[in-house]
Order: C-alpha cells, then structure tokens, then sequence
C-alpha cells in the first residue's frame, strides 16, 4: 500500500518569542498568582475565614510520603512458597506479554512433579518497563506483584535500573547485593551468574520441599 508523505514545517518564531522575555515573564505571572492566592488563603484559613476553599498544599517529598492507592502500580517483587522458592513456574506469559521487551527469565526443570518449572534466574529491566503491569494480570501463579511501594528506582547506572532474581524476592534487598541466602538453585549476580544453590539444601520428607530448620 502507498503510502502518503507529510511535510511538517517547522513554525517561524516571531520577534515576541525570540525574545523569550515575554514568556518568561508570562511564567511568572502565573507563578506570583499562586503564591499570593495560597499565602491569601492560608492566612484566612488560620483566622478560621474561606474554609470551604482550598489551598494549595505542600508535600514535603521525600520526607514525607503521600499515602498510595491500593491499586498504584510500584516496583515489582516475586511471590513466595513456603520453600522460600518464588512460585513463579517459568511459563514465560509474562516475559511474552511485556510491551517493553523488558523480563528476561531463564526457566529450568523443578524436582517436584507438581511443579512445571522454576525460574533460574528473572530480570526485570526497570530503565524500560512502562509499567503497564500487564505481566501482573497475565500471571496464573499470582507469582509476580507492583504492590511493594517502592517509588524511588533511580540509580547511577543502567545496569543498577536492572533487578535480578534477588532483589525480586526480596524488595528491601538494594544494590550492591553482598550476601545471597536463596536456597534454591539459581544464576547468581553475585558469583557472576555461576549456578548457586542445590534443591538439596530444601527439606522434601513432607512430599513438597521446605526449608530446613537451622
Ligand atoms: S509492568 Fe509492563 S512493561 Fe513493566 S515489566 Fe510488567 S509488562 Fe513489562
Ligand atoms: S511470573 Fe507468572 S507469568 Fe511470569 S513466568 Fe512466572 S508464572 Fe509465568
């Protein structure tokens, strides 16, 4: 099918904007008439006048945290069994679903018959997720969640923007990881992705894996 090829010419600034005071002072009309509205009304909410008219609040961000919806969408984390292994089975939906190309997961064989797979190791590329939380929805295991309130995902690096299987089960976990717990075998950051971890390490007298008691 042809296809049709649209000019979009670039608008000529006038004299006024190549001025840019104009806009600069337009900017601070608008900001003055906040302030003066605001510092008007807050004066008169203190001497118990305009109640019924609301000012302006500030949120003294980051100290203090405005309270989020129950459905607000935050950094994800993966759902845990009682093993401590995530429930998460590797089927791939959500690596499948992901708009932004951004779940990476290697799955392997789990001992359990009952189980399919496991992931040996999930990444999730934060510099690019769009947080759609359609790998949330897709999930049949309830294995993957955006409700951990996390906000604050910036870091120094792309490569600290990328969260692997440890900092996915557990959300306080921050880079850089020094110690890794998990039991399970997996591709471990910390030993350069080398395998860690043996189902050994699990108790299976009951019929399904369990941790240890130390
Ligand atoms: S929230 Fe959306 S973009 Fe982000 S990992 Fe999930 S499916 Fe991908
Ligand atoms: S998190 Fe859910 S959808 Fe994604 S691979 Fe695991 S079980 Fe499948």
């Amino acid at each position: 099918m042809a296809t049709k090829s649209i000019v979009v010419r670039r608008p000529e600034l006038t004299f006024w904007e190549k001025l840019y005071i104009p806009q600069i002072l337009c900017g601070l009309k608008i900001t003055f008439r906040h302030f003066f509205r605001n510092l008007y009304l807050h004066t008169a909410h203190r001497l118990g006048r305009l109640k019924h008219i609301r000012a302006s609040a500030t949120i003294q961000y980051p100290e203090e945290l405005r309270p989020l919806m129950s459905r607000f969408r935050s950094r994800h984390r993966l759902t845990l069994r009682e093993d401590g292994a995530p429930r998460c089975v590797g089927c791939m939906l959500c690596e499948t679903v992901c708009p932004a190309k951004c779940i990476t997961i290697v799955p392997g064989e789990h001992p359990d018959p009952n189980v399919e797979k496991y992931p040996i190791s999930f990444d999730i590329n934060l510099g690019v997720c769009v947080y759609c939380g359609y790998c949330v929805e897709v999930c049949p295991e309830d294995a993957i969640r955006m409700d951990t309130g996390i906000l604050d995902v910036a870091a120094y690096s792309r490569d600290a923007m990328k969260l692997d299987i440890h900092e996915l089960m557990n959300p306080e976990l921050r880079k850089p990881n020094i110690e890794c717990d998990l039991k399970f075998p997996h591709q471990c950051e910390l030993t350069e992705g080398t395998m860690k971890g043996s189902w050994e390490e699990l108790d299976w007298s009951a019929g399904n894996p369990r941790l240890r008691s130390e």
